[in-house]
Formats: structure tokens, C-alpha cells, sequence
């Protein structure tokens, strides 16, 4: 990607500064910006000595199948791409990002006040869902379905776990089901 002027350099390095501020790792904030891994490592260096980030050190990122590898990490990932599919502009079409980090935040809250158990996803890990929930090549790697429960859930393709809904499949957890249902319903 060329940024033929200015403004587009500049609408570049506010989108990196933005992300490596919402911990989005660097090979992700090079898709998005079309920035080089030396000027986003520069960035990041920057805003680390300024003390507005923490050093981290990047791990592998998963593929999507294995993001949702479990009843509740399905549950958990459907809670977060149904806020993500209210709020961004054309998910199906390309990554919103500043959607994906709104919905994000929200996701975070809600995966702690609904008890869904475990850490919750990663920025990370939301981007990869929700960049092979844009993909135009028709391949259909990630679907929302819809469920009589009212919640809606992602099916991800070459998923290990039957895509079936997570949370009328979890048994035993009725109250947390009720919850969850109702976040859903809602998000
Ligand atoms: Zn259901």
C-alpha cells in the first residue's frame, strides 16, 4: 500500500499509535496501516519510553479454528463478533478497526459480568475472527447464525467442536446460559 500524500501518512501513523495503544501486534498494524515493521517498531519504541505502553513480546498468532476450540471460547468469540457485527460499518467487507476495538472493551466487561470463565480472547485474536469474518473470497470462513435461544453465535470453518449453538449445547449452567442468552440478545 502507497500513501500518496500527506494526510494519508499522517491518518496512517494515528491508526498504528492507535492500535499499539490497544495492544494490537505488529504484523496485524502493518496490514492496517500499510506501515513498515521498522516505523510501527519505532512507534512502539516511542510510545514505550513516554511510559503509555508496556514492552510486550508478541506471540504467534492462532488461526481461527483454533480461537474457538471449546463450548465457552465459542461463546465467549460469539459474544464479542455479534458487538463487533452491530457496531462496524461493513464487517463483511473489510476490518473496521476502531469497531473492532469499541466492541472490544465492551466484550471484555461483558465476558467478566456474564461469568463465560477463563481469560478472555486477545485484541489479537479478535482481529484474526474478525479479519476471516471480512474475507470476499466467498469461502465463508466465520458465520453468525442465529439461534431460537436468541443469542447469537459464530461457526467458524474446520472448527474441532460441532457448530451448534455454545450456549444451549453447555450443560449444566443454566443460570449462566440465562445471562449469556440475554447479553447476547442485546449485543
Ligand atoms: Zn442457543
Amino acid at each position: 500500500m502507497s500513501h500518496p500524500n500527506k494526510i494519508a501518512r499522517h491518518a496512517a501513523a494515528d491508526l498504528a499509535l492507535y492500535m499499539l495503544q490497544h495492544g494490537y501486534q505488529g504484523t496485524i498494524i502493518q496490514d492496517c496501516t500499510g506501515l513498515t515493521d521498522s516505523m510501527v517498531r519505532a512507534y512502539r519504541q516511542e510510545l514505550e519510553r513516554s511510559g503509555e505502553i508496556n514492552a510486550v513480546t508478541a506471540g504467534k498468532l492462532k488461526s481461527s479454528p483454533r480461537i474457538v476450540d471449546t463450548r465457552r471460547q465459542m461463546a465467549s468469540a460469539s459474544l464479542l463478533m455479534a458487538s463487533y457485527r452491530r457496531i462496524a460499518a461493513n464487517p463483511r467487507h473489510q476490518v473496521d478497526v476502531m469497531a473492532l476495538t469499541e466492541a472490544y472493551v465492551l466484550y471484555v466487561d461483558a465476558h467478566e459480568s456474564y461469568g463465560l470463565g477463563g481469560a478472555p480472547l486477545s485484541i489479537n485474536e479478535a482481529y484474526i475472527l474478525a479479519r476471516d469474518y471480512a474475507d470476499d473470497s466467498g469461502r465463508r470462513h466465520i458465520e453468525l447464525r442465529h439461534c431460537g435461544c436468541g443469542a447469537d453465535y459464530l461457526v467458524v470453518a474446520e472448527q474441532r467442536i460441532a457448530p451448534v449453538c455454545p450456549l444451549c449445547s453447555l450443560k449444566g449452567l443454566d443460570d449462566e446460559r440465562h445471562s449469556v442468552g440475554e447479553a447476547m440478545a442485546v449485543a
